[in-house]
Order: C-alpha cells, then structure tokens, then sequence
C-alpha cells in the first residue's frame, strides 16, 4: 500500500493471466515477496478440521472433530470437501470454475488458478426464496452461467454480494448487473452496511427464506468487509480477513478490533462448523506459495476452524500498536 511502484510492477507481472489486479495482495507493495520462513510448521498444516476429504460430514462445530457438544439431528448432512480443488496443475483438463456442493443449498466455487493467481473461492447460500452469491472472482469466466446452472428450476431471487471489494472478488460483478432476478450490493462500506442493515458492531440479519445469514463488518484487510455466518450449515465466510494464506492488513487499527469483535460474534450462540475464507496460500507442508504463482500442488485445505479464528485472535492482541510478519501453522499475519 506504501509503494504502489513496486506493486505495479508485480501486477504487471501477472496481467496477461488476471482479468483485474492484485487487488488483495498490498504485500506485493513492498516489492517483498514473503520468504520462505523456518518458523512454518508443516507438520500441524494439514490437520483434519473436521471433515475427511471428500467424505460425506455433519459440522463439527468449534471445528474439531470429536468436541460436539450441539445436537448433530438439527445439522444438515453436508458432503464435506472435495478431496482436491482445481490447483492449476492441470490447465489443460481442469474446468474454469469447479462448483462443489457441500450441501443440498450450499455451494462452494472456486475459479481456477489457471485464470488468475487468487484462485479465489467463491459461495453460494440458496434459500427459499432467495440466493446469496458471496463474490465473484476476478472476472473473465462464466461465473454467471454456473450459477445460472446451480439455481435452474430453483424460483429464487438471486443477491450478488462481497466479502470485500477488492478487484479479485467483485471482478465478477459486471456480468450480473442488470440481469433479472438479481441484485448485486454496492460496494463501499456505507452500501454494505445498509444494505444487510449492519449498525455499527451489530450484525445484520440477512433472511433467504427459511435460511438466515448473519453479517458482521470486520474492517481491516479492507473497510467494506464483512463476516457471514450461515445458521443453517454454521459455516463462517471470512473472505481475506482469515484464510490459508498471507492476511494482508490495510487498516491495521481497524483489523485488530474486527478480530475480536469477530470472535464475540461466534461466541454470541454461532457455533462454527469451519471457517472458509478467499484464497489459499499454504501447501499441506512448508513455506507458503510464493506470491504470483499459478500452480499450488499439494495444497492446504481450504477449511479452517474456530480454534484457528481464536489463535488470530490472540496473535492480534499479543501484536498490540505493532504488527508484524508471524507465521502460524493455518495462516501468515503479513502486515
Ligand atoms: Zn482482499
Ligand atoms: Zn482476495
């Protein structure tokens, strides 16, 4: 964010394979790309958070197997994770987008490395009379008409929402917009929040018909941010503010409140199956990816838990007035 030159210059790099910039990568504006660091513990990386891949689950809410302590019959059965994404170690085969249903109502869409370096991940929440599309990618594949294939014969107005506004997750924007059916949220802080009708520290409540969705803003990674927590599957969306991967921090003042106030939200009765985030930049072992890359073999799942939401928390809180690089075992803080 200091020095747009340098970051210019990595974006440059990489525009012949991205429709829209780095937007989510500000570590770029050093010029830095993160090091590999000896403090990565590959060892604890690739630690089930609840779910065997591919295998069919209920949500173990806390994220750890074993330490259920809610009644699993009121939980919809999920199918759990698919046992590998799209990596962008097969380009020629793999489709665009690979869409898996992690529920009855629950999509989880991911656009291929090959397309863009983000790789980001994308959801889909569908109600009874309503649809919740969280981001759109960097744009430039048919997200629309995959959507379009997962909502056929579904009579549901679909919302087009963001976890933030960086270009890598909005670029998708543009082939929704005055369609019909369909309402895409703005995108700066204001618009976020009166749409979800968040006031201040308080969530707002999204209902899709028999399906409600919470949403908290957790400013700091980017100030239209915000948290959605899906009661139904107690699935928490983080976007780039926790994932598998480098925790870039525009605002760090706002991020380290967000933080905490993100972990009163669980506490406040929304158990969490896992927590799903934007990217994923970590392999099951070892140093995380360098940044650009398009191929991610061997990578770290995209699930985490509510165990990982908490050592952030602590992280955040021990850094005070000054953050800096810490490498954990799910995620890097890279102010
Ligand atoms: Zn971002
Ligand atoms: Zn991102």
């Amino acid at each position: 964010m200091t020095s747009l030159g340098a970051r210019s210059l990595v974006m440059a790099a990489f525009a012949a394979s991205t429709a829209f910039g780095a937007a989510c990568s500000p570590a770029a504006s050093d010029g830095a790309i993160p090091s590999a660091d000896p403090k990565t513990d590959g060892s604890e990386t690739g630690r089930g958070t609840g779910a065997a891949p591919g295998g069919a689950t209920t949500p173990a809410p806390g994220g750890d197997a074993g330490s259920s302590t809610t009644d699993a019959s009121t939980e919809p059965r999920t199918n759990g994770f698919p046992a590998k994404w799209i990596d962008g170690t097969a380009c020629g085969t793999d489709p665009e987008i690979q869409t898996w249903k992690y529920s009855e109502d629950t999509f989880i869409l991911r656009q291929s490395l090959c397309t863009t370096f983000e790789g980001p991940f994308m959801y889909l929440f569908v109600g009874a009379s309503k649809a919740l599309l969280v981001d759109t990618g960097t744009g430039g594949v048919d997200l629309r008409g995959e959507v379009t294939k997962i909502l056929a014969g579904k009579n549901v107005q679909l919302v087009v929402a963001h976890s933030h506004s960086h270009g890598d997750h909005v670029g998708g924007d543009g082939a929704f917009k005055n369609q019909p059916g369909t309402t895409v949220v703005g995108l700066q802080p204001a618009t976020v929040k009166a749409f979800f009708g968040i006031a201040s520290d308080a969530p707002g409540v999204f209902d899709l018909g028999g399906r409600v969705v919470d949403v908290l803003a957790i400013p700091g990674h980017q100030a239209a941010h915000v948290a959605y927590y899906d009661h139904e599957t107690r699935l928490l969306l983080t976007g780039d503010t926790l994932y598998p991967g480098r925790l870039y921090i525009d605002d760090w003042n706002s991020y380290r409140t967000s933080v905490p106030r993100l972990v009163a939200f669980v506490d406040a009765q929304r158990p969490v199956s896992f927590v799903l985030g934007g990217h994923i930049e970590l392999p099951k072992t070892g140093p995380d990816f360098q940044y650009g890359t398009q191929v991610h073999p061997n990578e770290h799942a995209l699930e985490l838990g509510d165990k990982d939401l908490r050592e952030l928390d602590t992280a955040v809180k021990a850094m005070g007035n000054t953050p800096t690089r810490e490498v954990h075992a799910t995620f890097i803080i890279s102010p």
